[in-house]
């Protein structure tokens, strides 16, 4: 056992937890340690600070402060910059060790060289620590030495890494004396406005319910995600994102709790491998969110009420506008409606995905800056998909994946009384149709899906595709 330092500091970011946590493990190691999170300033002063996702972390650092007290420690939560909070607590405790867990985003890369500059200077170590990522970027190289621009050859690389070991929950020594824990922050604090709220059915975060839901997905839901994951109706996937977005859960812990050549289990993994991908591409192409990975010279349409539509939920394409709805009222939507809702953006209306994008990091609860804007790149073509001109049509999506209907009753109200799966082409079923264009509720969908084609891939100059 190597000896034991004097007090360190374990800088607590998204890996909201105390299972499987190895930053936490390390500074464990010394006789006194701060568990230290920072609200940040200057996050908080952006647009991606979103009241879902505020909640989710108000919640998250309930579970981890009530966790910390339980193992003798604590959890100290204040505002401002890291950097100036970590320098002032390493000379007022005479800090020798900082810790923390590393990761890709350039905000989060600066972060890290603060921190690292301010151990030099106090004769400190600082470490970053894996637990954010499954296998981390510099371990998959594509040949040649760079990034993976597609997903099938990395997932092969990938796949041949053996992931660290899953490491259990550690003792842990007193925090120093004289330290002010801080108080947990209201959502009104957070978003400088005292009447926000979230999603009205936004589920509870924090590593307990994530635990929880991690257990009953693992004693039988995960055995049919293969078949089950594109069932949009069905609570069929595991909707552990948000929880790994704020690291409440360790994907490596998850992961180890699969079994090989078990369908659902390799279909599941894979998924987690697709999380590493996009986090890999974030590493290498930090300018993700505002820039084409590979751009096709799109001259996207300036058409503010078709945005606006898209976001209400009012396009007539009802799998398209329930997806929609499912976004606002819960903070997350299905993936197959996310695939769905940002192609018709992005295609069937022309309009920049960046839009699109945004508008799902104000919603999401899981909102992620390397998963949401990969995938918005990859869904509007300008990314890693390798046939960037596919689209998707919307009523033959809502048929095959929502076969009965249900899941567009459900979020869009106007249809709840068309029965089957006429609800995906409701103005095409006699009865409903006479309903709908009587009473005006129900709109007719924008555009139509054959011209939107054509306008697309003309400007795409892939007609003949
Ligand atoms: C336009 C668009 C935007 C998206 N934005 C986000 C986002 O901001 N944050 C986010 O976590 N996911 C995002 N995804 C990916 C995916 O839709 C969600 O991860 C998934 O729907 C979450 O539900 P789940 O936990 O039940 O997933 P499951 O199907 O149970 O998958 C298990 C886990 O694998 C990971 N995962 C699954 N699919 C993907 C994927 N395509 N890319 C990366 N990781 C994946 C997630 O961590 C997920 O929790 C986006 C997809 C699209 C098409």
């Amino acid at each position: 056992m190597p000896s034991r330092s004097g007090t360190s500091i374990v800088l607590f970011t998204r890996d909201l937890r105390v299972h499987d946590h190895p930053a936490l493990v390390a500074a464990a190691g010394s006789r006194r340690m701060l568990a230290v999170f920072v609200l940040d300033d200057t996050i908080l002063s952006r647009p991606y600070a979103a009241p879902n996702r505020l909640r989710i972390l108000i919640d998250s650092l309930t579970d981890l402060r009530r966790a910390l007290r339980d193992l003798g420690s604590e959890l100290v939560i204040t505002r401002g910059r890291p950097a100036d909070v970590v320098r002032d607590l390493v000379r007022r405790h005479g800090v020798d060790a900082i810790h923390c867990s590393a990761d890709v985003s350039a905000f989060a890369r600066r972060r890290e060289a603060a921190l690292a500059a301010i151990a030099a200077e106090a004769g400190a170590t600082f470490t970053a620590h894996p637990g954010v990522m499954l296998v981390d970027p510099a371990l998959v190289r594509a040949t040649g030495g760079g990034h993976f621009k597609v997903f099938t050859p990395y997932w092969r690389r990938w796949s041949q890494v053996t992931p660290r070991p899953v490491l259990g929950v550690p003792d842990l020594p007193p925090p120093p004396d004289d330290v002010d824990p801080g108080a947990l922050p209201t959502l009104g604090e957070l978003t400088g406005d005292a009447a926000a709220t979230a999603a009205p059915l936004l589920a509870p975060g924090g590593e307990v319910a994530a635990r929880e839901r991690l257990a009953w997905w693992m004693d039988g839901p995960i055995e049919d995600y293969a078949d089950g994951r594109n069932r949009m109706a069905e609570d069929a996937t595991s909707r552990l994102s948000v929880p790994l977005h704020l690291g409440c859960l360790s994907v490596t812990e998850v992961a180890a709790g699969l079994a090989p050549r078990r369908a659902g289990h390799e279909a599941f993994l894979q998924e987690l491998c697709w999380r590493d991908f996009n986090h890999q591409l974030l590493d290498a192409r930090p300018d993700l969110a505002v820039t084409d990975v590979r751009t096709k010279d799109d001259r996207w349409r300036d058409a503010p009420d078709e945005l606006t539509a898209w976001q209400e939920g009012r396009t007539g394409y009802p799998v398209v506008d329930a997806g929609m709805r499912q976004l606002v009222a819960e903070g997350w939507m299905h993936n197959r409606a996310r695939m769905v809702t940002a192609s018709f953006l992005t295609k069937h209306l022309y309009i920049d995905w960046r839009h699109g994008a945004r508008f799902f990091m104000h919603h999401l609860a899981d909102g992620d800056l390397a998963n949401n804007f990969a995938q918005w790149q990859w869904t509007a073509g300008t990314g890693t998909d390798s046939r960037p001109n596919r689209m998707f049509n919307p009523v033959i999506q809502g048929e095959r994946y929502d076969p009965s209907g249900a899941y567009v009753r459900r979020w869009v109200s106007e249809l709840a009384d068309v029965a089957g799966k006429a609800v995906h082409q409701p103005r095409t079923d006699g009865a409903a149709a006479a309903s709908l264009f009587a009473e005006g509720t129900y709109p007719a969908p924008m555009v139509d899906h054959r011209e939107a084609r054509e306008r697309f891939l003309s400007a795409r100059g892939a007609l003949e595709d």
